[in-house]
């Protein structure tokens, strides 16, 4: 559905991306996860025909947004970090007046706007002046906008930014809702976002793509902490040999004990603790602790974003 290929966009000095590049599947829920300026808007608005970037191209269902950007826009549904709402307009004529401008046949108005209004639960608020709307339901106007011409493709800037728990709550459920007759890309830099609603996560931090993978790849490696008294010589070797391990990183602890994190399963899918007790005990290590441990999203987002 979108395949970008070597973006880069500066603004003066400022480097916001940097040869990015990724594919997204019909159908599929992806989530845009990084820090503070770490360049998802401006991914967004390059994917959304609104920003031309300095090299790379991209494809929205097989066309490129450069040379048919109008066509591209016309497939996808697209809510901005802060969405154009006019808060003296009623939701009706608010929605009524972008129908217009996406060129809504007549005839199918009052189909969309009330499929699109149903979906996005404005039934009772229809005759409210928006700027009356609390900010949450103010994000539910934008979602029923980006959705009344039926787009293949939705692409949500934060979708969820300043609402309050329950709001966050009911966005995602209706933008679960919504995955279901759409592809969905947004961007967030709330890891627990990315994990309630996606199949697939695209981590940028500074520029950059640093991961790129289906959550039940990130969410489920289960490794092993070893904490010693002190580091006996050739011990991350020796943890690098055992079988089924296939990676051992020195850890920082706060209590300054050498920590290693060993990444791989035995033959039964367990993790390696037993077989790294046998090896602390034949080798004689000073063992202070040894613990199962899983790779959530958390630690594979905070280690890529404290190594940037
Ligand atoms: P946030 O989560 O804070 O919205 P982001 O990941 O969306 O951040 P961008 O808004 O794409 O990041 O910004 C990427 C970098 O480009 C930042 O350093 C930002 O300051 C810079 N930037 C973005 N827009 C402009 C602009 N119009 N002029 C100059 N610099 C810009």
């Amino acid at each position: 559905m979108i395949r970008a290929t070597g973006l880069s966009k500066s603004y003066g000095p400022i480097e916001a991306l940097r040869d990015v590049s990724f594919d997204i599947a019909r159908g599929q829920i992806v989530g845009l996860l990084g820090p503070n300026g770490a360049g998802k808007t401006t991914t967004i608005k390059i994917l959304t025909g609104y920003l031309q970037p300095d090299a790379g191209s991209v494809q929205v269902d097989g066309l490129d947004v450069l040379t048919h950007t109008r066509e591209v826009q016309a497939k996808i549904g697209y809510l901005p970090e802060s969405a154009p709402l006019y808060p003296e307009l009623s939701v009706q004529a608010y929605l009524r007046m972008i129908a217009d401008l996406r060129q809504v046949p007549e005839q199918e108005q009052p189909l969309r706007l009330s499929a699109a209004i149903r979906a996005t639960g404005l039934d009772q608020h229809l005759t409210r002046p928006i700027g009356e709307l609390s900010k949450g339901y103010r994000q539910r106007v934008g979602l029923a906008q980006a959705i009344l011409h039926r787009p293949k493709l939705l692409i949500l800037d934060e979708p969820t930014l300043g609402l309050d728990p329950t709001q966050i709550v009911e966005i995602r459920s209706l933008i679960r809702r919504l995955a279901e007759h759409s592809t969905v890309l947004f961007s967030t830099h709330i890891l627990s976002e990315v994990e309630a609603l996606c199949d697939r996560v695209v981590i940028l931090i500074n520029g950059q793509i640093r991961a790129d993978a289906h959550l039940s790849e990130l969410a489920a490696t289960p490794h092993a902490i070893l904490v010693l008294e002190r580091a006996p010589e050739g011990v991350e070797v020796a943890l690098s040999r055992l079988a089924g391990a296939s990676g051992v990183e020195a850890m920082a602890n706060p209590d300054g004990y050498p920590t290693y994190r060993v990444l791989g399963q035995d033959v039964q899918g367990g993790d390696l603790c037993p077989a790294i007790y046998d090896l602390a005990r034949e080798s004689a290590w000073p063992l202070r602790e040894l613990r199962r441990d899983v790779r959530t999203l958390e630690t594979v987002f905070n280690k890529l974003a404290t190594a940037a």
